[in-house]
């Protein structure tokens, strides 16, 4: 079997979104997805994976990844040609499942669950949508989350129970970091900040799990800060309160407090996890396999955090694709903790872009059903007035 065709497909409705299309010569065809500076990603595809990838056997997925590893990594591999890479990765995993007729997460080594709990991550239905979070808000009304989360926690909790889901992730402290760069956090902002998670507990006291995003806005002594006044609380994890990019910074946060941290769906590589495991910096691993070295490398760091009898969890705060990738990943890994989800994408516009869409009941997703990842994207997709494909063939 040899590739023949490389996709890229972006739709400007979901302008930081770029779906990779891969083509056979036996017919089969495979779907990855990544997201952010989607023209950047669109050019290393094109000019750099196209000329390596076409003509080869697509099921010799670890020789692919390291050859654009390496070819990527003479000038720095991280960032976009991470991300166009982890795309690519996800395409050739769902063809290999393709060929064998069985789904991916059976490729990886079989189901170690029958179902993967999900928790919610309170984002309305356009968030992310561009680079500025604070355009998160949407117009539709619908799953408007995020909205809600800062206004009426109480409400959206028992919402979230009442269909199952146990688990919601809010980041109340966002808005209070561009006053002063993070540095600092003032006792009026940090109690504004504690209201959704006084108003969840008195609402629906233990039965939810809450989660906390930091995305990495913080100081260490205003993450600190953080940390602590959450812990009455106890919120199932905090994330992100600093980037993470100082090891001993972290450590210092993860001693400071008895909530457990979680790193990070910011790092590629299984090189940029294991100092972190190393270091005793991470109670929780998180990985996105669109970002971090798709299918393959997501499996990876997975093990390295089971060696260190830690649990994963898969990021997802993009589109359907990703979301599959990661599942099929949760499904097969026995330290899996989580599938992330958010309500309000799968519920809005993945149906206009998929064939199938996650199937989620009682807070749990259900196994991916068919070969592959067990969903592609429509076919008249690329017939849409606000797509743009860019195609390389092999000649
Ligand atoms: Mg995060």
């Amino acid at each position: 079997m040899k590739l023949t065709r490389i996709e890229t497909i972006h739709l400007a409705e979901h302008a930081t979104l770029l779906f990779v299309r891969l083509h056979t010569d036996e017919g089969l065809v495979g779907y990855g997805e990544t997201k952010y500076a989607p023209e950047a990603l669109r050019g290393f595809i094109h000019d750099y994976a196209a000329p390596l990838l076409l003509g080869t056997d697509p099921l010799a997925i670890d020789r692919h990844w390291r050859a654009l590893y390496e070819y990527g990594a003479r000038c720095g591999v991280l960032g976009v040609e991470m991300r166009a890479l982890s795309a690519l990765d996800i395409a050739l995993w769902d063809i290999f499942g393709q060929s064998a007729g069985m789904p991916i997460y059976q490729m990886l080594g079989g189901a170690s669950h029958d179902r993967m709990p999900v928790y919610n991550t309170c984002a309305g239905p356009v968030y992310a949508r561009t680079l500025d979070r604070a355009v998160g808000k949407g117009t539709a009304g619908v799953y408007e989350d995020l909205d809600a989360f800062m206004t009426r926690a109480d409400e959206l909790a028992e919402e979230l129970l009442s269909e199952g889901i146990k688990g919601m992730k809010i980041w109340p402290f966002d808005p209070f970091a561009a006053a002063t760069g993070g540095q600092r956090i003032g006792l009026a902002d940090l109690e504004t900040g504690l209201e959704p998670f006084r108003r969840i507990r008195k609402a629906v006291g233990n039965r939810m799990e809450v989660m906390v995003e930091g995305h990495g806005h913080w100081s260490l002594p205003a993450a600190k800060r953080i940390a602590r006044a959450v812990e009455e609380f106890e919120p199932l994890w905090i994330e992100d309160l600093m980037r993470p990019d100082n090891i001993d910074a972290l450590v210092e946060l993860r001693r400071s407090t008895r909530t457990p941290m979680l790193v990070s769906e910011m790092l590629q590589t299984r090189y940029a996890y294991r100092p972190m495991l190393e270091a005793g910096a991470v109670d929780i691993v998180m990985v996105d396999p669109a970002w971090c070295g798709g299918i393959s490398e997501a499996r990876k760091i997975g093990h390295m955090a089971e060696t260190h009898s830690l649990p994963v969890t898969f990021h997802d705060c993009a589109g359907p694709i990703n979301l599959f990738a990661g599942l099929h990943l949760a499904i097969n890994a026995p330290n899996a903790m989580y599938q992330e989800t958010v309500r309000a994408f799968i519920r809005t516009f993945y149906p206009d872009l998929v064939t199938n869409n996650i199937d989620m009941r009682d807070g749990y997703a259900e196994l991916p059903v068919g070969p592959g990842l067990g969903t592609a994207l429509l076919p008249d997709i690329t017939g849409r007035a606000d797509a743009t494909v860019v195609t390389s063939s092999l000649t």
